[in-house]
């Protein structure tokens, strides 16, 4: 069964690593995504955004296709279900289905609503034992065609956030969605100091966009606080490349090659290796 994210983001937090948190998109992705998890030893989160959800048939098939997985895989470390970057329905809706963990973002919404609406959710996943994620501030990302350089959250909102009794805290640090630009300009630390210096030493803050910033700049951030680190744009780009590998190599014409066991069977692969890499980094390596 999965649990809640709650415990291993505290962990993480007084220890000092990172847990990573994965989008999944089917069931090889899941499956992966698991396997990594249990090979590297490590607690994760498997997250959905609402789209990928309805993708895959909803939330119910999302939470049984984990909890079954668990099951049949024989997985033994700690895994949460989390919802990624729900609006208000789906949060509730989450909840409804059976997610062991929620992320309300409500940072496009006016400041206040934001607020009301993350301190009735914190409540509501309280009373349930869901751990619940919120954001202020937007996370930079692509708008319109154009990539900004990454936005940064106001430590203030993020104090006044984290008093609504939120399990972790997701802010801008000048981190961005998707495939960084040419000459980005890095995390903010001196933001991320900031945020801290407000909400203080035991709050898991949550870095999204973690595909594609350097090793060495996430590590610094997870010695700071950051202690659940997004990852989903990586495993997408592994996914596709090892995919057109075996296809320009004309493998799918060979014999029965085009199965979609044989097919995929790569791209699964390079998950799992992007996984582990991605724990390592983190430094959640053993600490199931
Ligand atoms: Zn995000």
């Amino acid at each position: 069964m999965t649990v809640s994210a709650r415990d291993m983001v505290i962990a993480a937090r007084k220890g000092g690593y990172g847990i990573g948190a994965f989008n999944i998109n089917n069931l090889e992705w899941t499956q992966s995504v698991l396997k990594g998890a249990q090979e590297a030893n490590a607690p994760i989160i498997v997250q959905t955004s609402m789209g990928a959800a309805k993708y895959m048939g909803g939330y119910k098939l999302c939470v049984d296709m984990v909890n079954d997985l668990i099951d049949s895989m024989g997985i033994t470390v700690p895994i949460a279900l989390h919802l990624d970057h729900g609006n208000y329905e789906a949060a509730k809706a989450c909840i409804e289905a059976g997610y062991s963990s929620i992320m309300f973002d409500g940072s496009a919404l006016p400041f206040e609503e934001n607020l009301a609406k993350t301190r009735e959710l914190a409540q509501i996943c309280k009373d349930k034992g869901i751990s619940l994620e919120a954001e202020v501030g937007a996370i930079g990302g692509e708008e319109d065609g154009i990539v900004g350089m990454g936005e940064c959250a106001d430590p203030d909102e993020c104090k006044a956030i984290a008093d609504c009794g939120v399990d972790m805290l997701a802010c801008g640090i000048g981190n961005i969605h998707g495939v960084y630009p040419e000459g980005w300009p890095g995390l903010r630390f001196d933001v991320l100091d900031a945020i801290i210096a407000k909400v203080g030493d035991d709050l898991p803050l949550v870095l999204h966009g973690g595909s594609g910033i350097p090793d060495a700049m996430v590590q610094e951030a997870v010695r700071k606080g950051v202690s659940k680190i997004n990852v989903n744009t990586e495993l997408q780009l592994v996914f596709a490349a090892k995919t057109r590998e075996y296809i320009e190599a004309g493998k799918d014409k060979e014999g029965k090659g085009f199965d979609p066991r044989k097919l995929l069977a790569p791209g699964f692969a390079a998950c799992v290796d992007m996984v582990k890499y991605k724990i390592d980094v983190f430094g959640s390596t053993n600490k199931a």
